[in-house]
């Protein structure tokens, strides 16, 4: 059975009966089998998915109506609630916590009978960008296992990357779907916020988060938006794109657009064989018949300060419901009074949320919040008041989605403001709301490079084919796991 290919050929040999979906499904879990000991995507592998599969078959061979899907095999971050299934947030303290609904996500593939494969190890509640912040575990680049596979959404990047599933979720507060993309050279998409419902999603920093699609194709992930997007009575803050098809008119090209390379974004500290990657990237894009121009957007400077003093803020408050009253593990109250319980019970998260908690206390707090919290919010309006004029010029705006190559499992892991700064290129799409999305482009003495473009809000179908474009442009060895 050929595991790689794309969900659109998937779909379609699935539908003209080339393959059934019960033996890809089940070829699908030999190899998570075989491959996941060394990379370790999974915290749950669904030991119904080939069942699953097999009722997929059913209706196809009947000829009932069968959802888009066909059965196809997707893996979802474990911040995704899944009815009846385990959600850990990759953390202690949801250990046992089993999700008594469905995200609307959810309920959108299960309607279009996709199959979920399996739960994807993340950093604990979506912190980080190496995967190492999991509570059970980091997972690993297939590339090259020493590495990082970036995060926080690694094991939904890992599980496509290396042919563990056709297509993933992962959600994206800073980057988290992009950054890991880009290391395992795979497609991750940021949409426009609003344009995915977020119910279901366990929040972190819900005024800027998305759930977002990898995939290993652009058209993929235009197939997958069609199916997640739209207005949902579960989440005010989702938007009417009015049924826009992205899959349709993708291949438009991008003769006469305008692109700004963005250039805080290739400056200090990048790495010379991603700037090297950039630059060829935007001739790329030139001879294609777009116009290439450097473009500054000041307030990146402070974007990463910014994004870690306001989701600080908003996890703080977010992750107070975990008191281990109403969520959490097994932890006798005999002996503490209630607020010495709680804090104690707290001691189960790991220390990168520990330190986001600590952070989120003091910013906003009184006498802090001018200086911290009220200052991070003025730098994201700056920011978009700058973002929303470069896009009065520009169609889209490029840059390297991380400007350094997958470092090792280890390496910044003691050094979490140097790790901060690695999301200096993917931060600004969230503080603003802007699409953006991150292309597979080189690899690198082994490791992957993946370049970033972005479009203004509600521009989602036109930065797709863009991103299509681009990806016309290159060719990739295989991952060699
Ligand atoms: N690295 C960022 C953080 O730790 C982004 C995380 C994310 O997008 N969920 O907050």
């Amino acid at each position: 059975m050929n595991l790689k290919i794309s969900a659109l050929e998937y779909v379609e040999q699935v539908k003209n009966g080339n393959i059934s979906a019960e033996d890809f499904v089940s070829a699908t879990i030999d190899r998570i089998k075989n491959v996941d000991d060394k990379l370790h995507a999974f915290l749950q592998v669904n030991s119904k998915a080939v069942e699953q599969a097999a009722q997929v078959d059913k209706k196809v061979k009947s000829g009932e109506k069968v959802g888009s899907c066909f059965g196809m095999p997707i893996s979802i971050k474990d911040n995704i609630c899944i009815k009846h299934s385990k959600t850990t947030c990759a953390s202690k303290m949801l250990e046992n916590f089993v999700a008594p609904y469905d995200a609307t996500v959810i309920s959108k593939l299960k309607e279009q009978d996709a199959v979920f494969i399996g739960k994807a190890n993340l950093d604990e509640f979506a912190m980080g960008l190496t995967t190492e912040f999991s509570a059970y575990g980091p997972s690993r680049n297939p590339w090259n296992t020493d590495y990082v596979p970036g995060g926080s959404s690694g094991g939904s990047a890992v599980s496509v990357s290396a042919f563990e599933c056709v297509a993933s979720l992962g959600s994206d507060t800073g980057g988290s779907v992009r950054n890991p993309a880009s290391f395992c050279s795979t497609v991750g998409y940021k949409p426009t916020y609003g344009l995915i419902s977020r119910y279901g999603l366990i929040s972190y920093a819900n005024s800027i988060e998305q759930i977002g699609p990898i995939t290993r194709t652009v058209k993929d992930t235009a197939f997958m938006l069609n199916i997640l997007s739209g207005l949902d009575s579960h989440d005010n803050t989702t938007i009417d794109n009015e049924n826009v098809d992205y899959l349709s008119g993708i291949e438009a090209g991008i003769e006469g657009k305008k692109i700004g390379i963005i250039q805080e974004m290739i400056g200090e500290g990048i790495d010379h064989t991603v700037l090297s990657a950039t630059n060829d990237a935007v001739s790329k894009l030139e001879g294609l018949g777009a116009i290439c121009e450097p473009i500054s957007i000041d307030m990146v400077k402070y974007s990463v300060a910014s994004y870690y003093t306001i989701t600080a803020t908003e996890a703080g408050s977010n992750l107070a419901r975990y008191d281990n009253l109403r969520y959490g593990y097994d932890f006798p109250v005999e002996g503490f009074e209630f607020n010495s319980y709680i804090s104690k019970a707290r001691t189960k998260f790991g220390p990168e949320v520990i330190r986001r908690m600590i952070l989120g206390g003091f910013v906003p707090s009184s006498g802090h919040a001018g200086k911290y919290f009220l200052k991070s919010l003025k730098v994201k309006s700056k920011l978009t008041r700058e973002v929303t004029e470069a896009f009065k010029k520009y169609d889209f705006l490029v840059a390297p989605t991380v400007p350094i190559l997958p470092f090792k499992i280890g390496e910044k892991i003691d050094d979490p403001v140097a790790l901060f700064q690695v999301d200096i290129n993917t931060v600004m799409s969230n503080l603003t709301g802007v699409p953006s999305i991150s292309v597979p482009y080189a690899i690198s003495n082994g490791l992957p490079i993946g370049i970033q473009l972005l479009a203004k809000q509600n521009d989602d179908k036109s930065l797709l084919q863009a991103a299509h474009a681009l990806e016309t442009t290159v060719n990739l060895p295989e991952v060699p796991i």
